[in-house]
This record gives C-alpha cells, sequence and structure tokens, in this order.
C-alpha cells in the first residue's frame, strides 16, 4: 500500500504556516504524483522561499526518493517585487499558461534550489540554502 503524501507549505525556520504568494505551477494532487513549485512567505520570520515539491511514487525503489523538496530563500523585499511585478491578475492560479506563469516556471528550474533532507533528525533543516532573486525582466518578473 502507497501512502498518501501530504506536503506541507510550513515555514523551515519556524514551522509555522506561510502565505501561499504565487502559485507557480501544479500537477495533481493524484494519488500516485502530485507536485508544484510555490513562492511562500512567512510573516513571523519576514523571509520569503521558492519551494518545488515531488511526490512521485512510480519511482524504482532505491533509486531515487519518492518525495522531494527543493527550496530556496527569497529575501523579504524580493518577495515584494514579485507581489508588486507579477503581470498576472491571478497570481494564485497553478493552473494560468500566462506568459507571466510560464516565465515563472521556466526561471525556476533553473534557479539553484537545495534538496531538502526527507528523512532523518535533519528533515527539512533550512541549513546550507541557497538565494535566489527576482528581477523584472521585459515586465516580467523572473527568478535568478
Ligand atoms: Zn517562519
Ligand atoms: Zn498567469
Amino acid at each position: 500500500m502507497s501512502k498518501w503524501h501530504e506536503p506541507s507549505d510550513n515555514c523551515l525556520i519556524c514551522r509555522g504556516q506561510q502565505e501561499v504568494v504565487v502559485g507557480i505551477r501544479e500537477r495533481g494532487p493524484y494519488e500516485r504524483m502530485h507536485d508544484y513549485t510555490r513562492v511562500l512567505f512567512c510573516a513571523a520570520c519576514d523571509v520569503g522561499e521558492l519551494r518545488a515539491f515531488s511526490y512521485d511514487d512510480f519511482v524504482v525503489f532505491g533509486e531515487e526518493d519518492d518525495v522531494m523538496v527543493w527550496s530556496a530563500i527569497l529575501a523579504s523585499e524580493d518577495v515584494g517585487r514579485l507581489r508588486s511585478g507579477f503581470a498576472c491578475t491571478s497570481p494564485l492560479n497553478h493552473e494560468c499558461q500566462c506568459v507571466q506563469h510560464v516565465r515563472a516556471y521556466d526561471t525556476s528550474l533553473s534557479a539553484t534550489k537545495t534538496l531538502l533532507p526527507e528523512y532523518g533528525p535533519a528533515r527539512h533543516s533550512p541549513d546550507g540554502r541557497t538565494t535566489v532573486t527576482v528581477e523584472l525582466v521585459d515586465g516580467l518578473a523572473e527568478f535568478r
């Protein structure tokens, strides 16, 4: 029996609930796969995060983890720039395929994120994460 994987968007630092600032893309949740890319913000820590979650029950056991979470820090100013510069009227609509959503997704892939440990005492430790910035290029927000 495969286990249903409930992703958490909680803050890696204080474990508190985070605001979803932009829903960039999501597939699922389906029973055996679910992935998404989001920008999250923790008001308590005043820090944002670019997070990519992937659950894939079809991976060969022992070759790759079925759950993978990547994260990068986004400074509060970058989250602010994203809020004001995101050129789409439905930033939370992860199914939107407008140029802004596509640009955000494409640049989120190439932005350097850190794969978080999924098992053991250091699970989802925020230590050693990379920092990503938001730039406005030709009127579109993108990650660098
Ligand atoms: Zn926090
Ligand atoms: Zn859009």
